[in-house]
């Protein structure tokens, strides 16, 4: 009886042995792939290890694709998004919207609330205001920014779970999700290469950046962080995402203040003081959005948001003047 139940074992042992070393054979060595495409205003780059280029392409190509997707949902340069059709509709009925759009505007609302405001994709009002002056147009007027505060608020955006709808309820209102889409279409983006079998990736655009698995035997995708100190400059991430905001070459200088291109909820003009966050998030939409946030919030206040938010960490920098 002993010895059947050792010869057994054996036997299933050398079995797994051979099982595990056949599938090691089997298993193609895999090979670094990189891609380019311009879209949602900047360039996009993939990188993945895959076992062929047809693989790779295949992936990837797929996974623009559904970048451009949620582009044309979410784009506030397009008058034909799923946005701004939704906002075409401001002031009248509830609107029914797709998961994506539905998705996206009910994480960005738990961070108005989570910020008391600080972070508003209905901000677009003013939005308006700054770009007109980044185009060369006059500063925003205190007029202006009163008129445009009636139609700015997140709380005049009443979202319906149920029915998956959003009512706009203030004429006029324009969503802005400038601070959020970006992370959110690489964590689609993401998905796609998944499902494509591909498990080690990397997805950048601007500022925003999504990771699955690290380089084959590595401990994760090798990046730096301009806003930490230097000894804490390099960052390995797999399976995350990291964000910068703030502090870019976007802002307006209107009587001798840099005003940046995110903007105040609370004034309705752009932050003057000269912040700069990177947030390291589970996913692209949550650091993509706090990282937004926190450049509204400030140091202090930015970085007790953070201690509530799981597996989240940041880096701000107030730059002196
Ligand atoms: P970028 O990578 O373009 O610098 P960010 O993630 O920092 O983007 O977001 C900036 C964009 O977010 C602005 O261009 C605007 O579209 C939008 N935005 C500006 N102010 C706010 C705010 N207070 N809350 C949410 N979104 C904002
Ligand atoms: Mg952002």
């Amino acid at each position: 009886m002993t010895f059947r139940f050792i010869l057994l074992r054996t036997l299933l042992l050398v079995w797994t042995w051979f099982a595990c070393a056949a599938l090691r054979l089997n298993a193609a060595p895999l090979h670094r792939y990189q891609y380019n495409q311009m879209a949602m205003g900047v360039q996009v780059r993939i990188t993945v290890y895959a076992s062929s280029q047809s693989v790779a392409e295949r992936a990837c190509a797929a996974a623009f694709e559904r970048i451009a997707e949620i582009e044309q949902v979410m784009s506030d340069y397009r008058a034909d998004s799923e946005l701004m059709r939704l906002c075409a509709k401001a002031g009248g009925e509830p609107v029914r919207v797709s998961k994506e759009l539905f998705t996206v505007l009910k994480r960005a609302q738990e961070l108005s609330r989570r910020t008391a405001g600080a972070f508003d994709v209905t901000v677009g009002p003013y939005v308006q205001l700054w770009r007109r002056a980044r185009r060369g147009g006059a500063f925003p007027t205190e007029e202006e920014l009163r008129e445009a505060r009636q139609r700015v608020g997140y709380e005049k955006m009443v979202l319906d779970e149920a029915n998956r709808t959003v009512r706009l309820l203030v004429p006029g209102m324009r969503l802005d999700l400038g601070g959020i889409a970006k992370g959110y279409a690489l964590d689609c983006a993401l998905k796609v290469l998944q499902e494509h079998g591909i498990r080690h990736a990397l997805l950048e655009a601007g500022g925003d950046i999504v990771a699955g698995l690290a380089p084959p035997a590595t401990a994760g995708w090798r990046i730096e962080v301009a806003n930490a100190a230097p000894e804490r400059r390099w960052v390995y991430l797999a399976l995350g995402a990291i964000s910068t905001s703030g502090d870019t070459e976007q802002y307006v200088e209107h009587e001798g203040k840099r005003y940046s291109h995110i903007v105040d909820p609370r004034t309705g003009l752009g932050v003057t003081t000269r912040v700069a966050a990177t947030v390291i998030a589970r996913d692209g939409i949550t650091s993509d959005s706090l990282a937004t946030a926190l450049c509204v919030l400030g140091k202090e206040a930015g970085k007790r948001l953070i201690r509530t938010v799981p597996g989240a960490r940041a880096y701000v920098r107030e730059v002196k003047e």
